[in-house]
């Protein structure tokens, strides 16, 4: 059966702009990390993808890497742009990214040109794509100079490769200098994407000031903290969970203190009429700081209840008290 889009897929998502740029992203995103491999169940996945993009989601994040096998997620992306989303390609925002390890050799992660070319134009071939929309450098290089990184980010949105281009794990200090090599070299940096959620605030400290100062967005990934800000684990661990799989989240990350919070948030959570995911994801989005809440999902249900967050995203100067005490404790 031909996929037919939702009609009234646009009537309850928000869109917030990014940074001071013309471009609007979905208050809530998906990533294509966890559960859309090579490995993982296609059908699942895909299935995923439609909801998501019928709830209104219009961005799709990737990186070169992710899988397993590494590229697989990409290829997976490419598989249901060819067969329902195709017709939908100007309706949706495809961002992928490189710099971690992809191949063999000295070429193969980093941020030399050489690389970042190269791992783009792989990306556009396992995506079935001539452009992405968004392209990242994953993370800095201590080793190549920023300005030959971002020259090769310059080069693709030049190319017509990329859009709009962004920076993921660059702390404050890189970040100024990213912004500064980008303007002289005319191509402005979108967007930064940064891990935050209610257990990791460190962006609060300095590069939130810094995104702001300079009109860079903001997105956010892990805001359910792969999942421990969630009820997922108020009953111990579930044998399908990510911490269970213990790839990157490991059942000694779900510590006794960490569900002793987790259980007071969820009450907290109750009383606000929202799930745990829910009451997490308006507090990643609560006064507008950030553009949007990365979220990833192992099934249908879990982006439904997610997105439902956006029914409520106000809180209270008690309700913001409460949350700090808790995290306090
Ligand atoms: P989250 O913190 O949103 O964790 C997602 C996981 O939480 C899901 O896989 C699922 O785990 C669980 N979950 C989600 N919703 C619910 C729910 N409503 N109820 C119960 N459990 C739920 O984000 P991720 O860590 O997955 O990261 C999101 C995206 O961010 C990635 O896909 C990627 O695109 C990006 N990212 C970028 C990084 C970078 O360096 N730039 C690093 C990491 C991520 P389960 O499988 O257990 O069901």
């Amino acid at each position: 059966m031909v996929y037919q889009a939702y009609a009234d897929r646009y009537t309850d998502m928000k869109y917030n702009r990014v940074g001071k740029s013309g471009l609007l992203l979905p208050a809530i995103s998906l990533g294509l990390w966890h559960n859309f491999g090579g490995v993982d169940p296609y059908e699942n996945g895909k299935a995923m993808l439609l909801r998501a993009f019928d709830l209104g989601i219009t961005h799709f994040d990737l990186a070169n890497n992710y899988g397993p096998p590494p590229g697989s997620a990409e290829e997976m992306l490419g598989k249901v742009l060819k067969s329902d989303l195709a017709p939908y390609r100007d309706e949706l925002v495809i961002s992928t990214k490189a710099g971690t390890h992809m191949w063999s050799g000295p070429y193969g992660e980093w941020g030399s040109k050489k690389y970042m070319i190269a791992s783009l134009d792989q990306s556009l071939k396992r995506l079935g794509l001539e452009y992405v929309d968004i392209f990242y450098s994953h993370r800095p290089d201590p080793n190549t100079p920023i300005e030959e990184t971002m020259g090769a980010l310059n080069q693709v949105v030049r190319q017509g490769k990329a859009l709009y281009i962004g920076i993921s794990s660059y702390n404050a200090d890189q970040t100024k200098e990213a912004v500064a090599v980008l303007k002289q070299l005319g191509t402005p940096l979108l967007i930064h994407q940064h891990n935050y959620n209610m257990f990791e605030r460190s962006i609060e400290n300095s590069l939130q000031g810094v995104l702001e100062d300079h009109g860079v967005g903001s997105i956010a990934y892990g805001p359910l903290a792969q999942g421990m800000l969630t009820n997922k684990y108020l009953g111990g661990i579930p044998g399908d969970s990510r911490a269970a799989k213990g790839r990157f989240l490991k059942e000694k990350d779900v510590t006794e203190e960490k569900l002793s919070k987790i259980n007071r948030l969820n009450e907290l959570a109750g009383n606000r009429g929202q799930s745990l995911a829910q009451m997490a994801l308006s507090w990643v989005l609560r006064r507008g700081r950030v553009n949007s809440a990365l979220i990833g999902a192992s099934r249908v249900s879990q982006i439904d209840d997610n997105v439902a967050a956006l029914n409520n995203l106000e809180f209270s100067a008690e309700e913001l008290e409460h949350i700090e005490n808790i995290l306090k404790s």
